[in-house]
């Protein structure tokens, strides 16, 4: 009897652990959102635990039952889903899936746990949903952050380069195209300088917003950095082709954008095209590539479309090379110096030689001064070039002077670059002293692009120059600088009218006038005209009928070695 009590008491002692850990177990279930599910086919026990109401509205009684939770999952996680319920199909054992649910805000992680008997077979099977929506919306917030930009919603500049490389991957095994179009929009700094940077960013959003609906799965886009956007079409064709979607945006564009101050806005884009395989295969060089093409959609005025092709590339890796090279040359001064006559138009006699660079490569090749002193003036290296030109074609000259004594004019071409420079004036001048050369021989040729800048610089150093002897010749007169206001105190001796005017001198009768019109002009004003670029006896004639001073070109004398000037020299005096 006794015995029978104590059992009784350790029975309802027992019981009252249980009661007490299925409270803790209870407490635990409820408080984490989770419910569980656990099966054991052996027993064909089917249960459930935690807060099961709060995410199914039917009783789990049957486990065939099961597929009814896959309701509650939105279509395209549903069959990840189903997959996880059945890992034994697999023979896995432990896996974990957020879903998302049909209400299409709520995400659950849902995690499926087999337990295999020694034969293989399933004994039991556990499976837990767990409501992870506040942590995995801050999820996407995080890698919305690290993907797109938060100003236009398009992708960021890492992000683009990614999926780009991803449309590149497919590509390459598709066999099939992919355009990278960079967007800028033009005269941006206008737009912020006029409106203020807050207006500014309203329009960079507002063209981000537009660009955004352009997006499917074949256009991916991005706001690359600033004011600018590039866009990604996978396989162009029909609605997609570049030249749609350009006519798109032109479309948009055309049309003024609406600030949330009232006011409107309006503005064009350069765009710039590259396409996969031809322009490049790399993201980055597509990118490149692009960008090259835009910035010379912006070079040509703007509001235009541009495409990379190989000719583009050539011309790029050209230049880059040439870069290179010119570094080298600059070092060793591989240049030399020709020597172009021009002649009175009346008389016929040398009036004297203008230098011209010539750039000889180790290659054999020479390299037109058209194609590398614009580059040197961008590196910064002409000023090594422009004090050698100086220096070596005085001392030639003054060499000529005292062999054969002709009187005659050295000219000499200057950049602006050189121009500009502080010492500019005082190295001509030393140069001029060091060889003992009279100042009213030299000539310097400037071209009108010097007279943009600070007039009042510009002038008191051509009269600093003209002070001391020298004669100043604008070159390339015609072309440049607009306004013919400056020009009846202009501090100069010469004008050079421009090849192109007598490049139509011949067949245009309005270029005509035009070239009359200025020859007349620099005549009145005191100058001495020059025309270069003279190529035939036509042209030679017309310019000696309207009165232009000195001739230049190929038709009287071509660029030529100092050699072949002293030749001349011996034939003439
Ligand atoms: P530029 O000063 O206008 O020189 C005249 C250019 O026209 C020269 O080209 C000359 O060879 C070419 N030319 C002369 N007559 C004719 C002709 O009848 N027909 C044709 N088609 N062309 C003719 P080049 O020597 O290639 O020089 C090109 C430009 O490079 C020069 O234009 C000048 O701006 C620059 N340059 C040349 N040498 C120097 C230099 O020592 N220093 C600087 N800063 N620039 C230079
Ligand atoms: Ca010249
Ligand atoms: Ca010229």
């Amino acid at each position: 009897m006794d015995d029978l009590l104590y059992q009784v008491d350790m029975l309802s002692a027992l019981n009252k652990t249980y009661t007490a850990n299925e409270k803790i177990y209870d407490l635990i279930l409820n408080s984490f959102k989770r419910t569980f599910i656990y099966y054991n086919p052996n027993t064909s026990t089917l249960n459930t635990y935690g807060n099961w109401d709060e995410y199914f509205d039917f009783k789990l009684t049957e486990y065939s039952d099961l597929t009814r939770t896959l309701e509650l999952i939105c279509e395209e996680d549903r069959e990840n889903v189903r997959n996880l319920f059945y890992l034994e199909k697999e023979h896995r054992d432990d896996e974990v899936y957020v879903a998302k649910l049909v209400d299409n805000k709520t995400f659950v992680e849902i995690q499926s746990v087999i337990h295999y008997d020694e034969t293989g077979a399933v004994s039991e099977k556990l499976i837990s949903f767990y409501d992870v929506t506040k942590r995995q919306n801050l999820k996407n917030e995080l890698s919305f952050m690290a993907y797109y930009d938060s100003v236009t919603g398009l992708y960021n500049r890492n992000y683009f380069i990614q999926k780009l490389k991803d449309f590149l991957d497919r590509a390459e095994k598709e066999r099939t195209i992919v355009s990278v179009l960079m967007i800028d929009i033009d005269d941006f700094h206008k737009i912020n300088d006029g409106m203020g940077i807050i207006y500014g960013d309203e329009v960079v959003q507002d063209f981000g917003i537009f660009l955004r609906e352009l997006l499917n799965d074949k256009i991916i886009g991005s706001r690359f950095d600033g004011d600018i956007y590039a866009l990604a079409i996978y396989d162009p064709a029909g609605q997609t082709r570049v030249d749609s979607i350009c006519d798109i945006i032109k479309e948009r564009t055309s049309k003024p954008f609406k600030l949330t101050n009232g006011s409107e806005v309006s503005f064009t884009v350069s765009i710039g095209v590259s396409e996969y395989p031809e322009g490049g295969t790399g993201a980055l060089e597509l990118i490149n590539g692009a960008e090259i093409v835009m910035l010379k959609a912006k070079e040509a005025g703007k509001d235009t479309i541009k495409f990379f092709d190989t000719t583009v590339l050539n011309e790029f890796k050209n230049s880059i090379d040439i870069e290179n090279r010119l570094k080298i040359a600059v070092n060793n001064m591989d240049f030399y110096l020709n020597f172009q006559p021009q002649f009175n138009s009346v008389t016929q006699t040398l009036r004297g030689v203008e230098a011209l660079i010539r750039w000889k490569n180790p290659d054999g090749k020479v390299i037109s001064p058209g194609l590398f002193i614009p580059l040197a003036e961008k590196t910064g290296s002409i000023i090594a070039i422009g004090d050698w030109v100086l220096d070596t074609s005085i001392r030639i000259f003054t060499e000529w002077k005292k062999k054969y004594d002709y009187d005659m004019i050295l000219s000499v071409n200057i950049s602006s670059i050189q121009y500009k420079r502080p010492d500019f004036v005082t190295k001509v001048m030393s140069t001029v002293n060091k060889y003992g050369l009279d100042p009213s021989k030299l000539e310097l040729e400037i071209t009108e692009t010097v007279l943009i800048d600070d007039m009042k610089t510009v002038f008191e150093k051509m009269e600093e120059l003209r002070d001391f002897g020298i004669r100043i010749s604008i070159d390339d007169f015609g072309t440049g600088y607009s306004s013919l206001q400056y020009l009846k105190s202009l501090p100069a001796d010469t004008l050079k009218l421009d090849k192109t005017f007598i490049d139509s001198a011949e067949n245009d009768n309005s270029t005509k006038i035009i070239i009359e019109t200025m020859i007349g002009m620099s005549k009145k004003l005191g100058f001495e005209t020059v025309a270069e670029g003279v190529e035939t006896k036509e042209q030679l004639d017309i310019l000696e009928n309207m009165g232009c001073d000195i001739i230049q070109g190929y038709y009287l004398g071509k660029p030529v070695s100092d050699e072949e000037i002293e030749n001349l020299l011996l034939r003439i005096i």
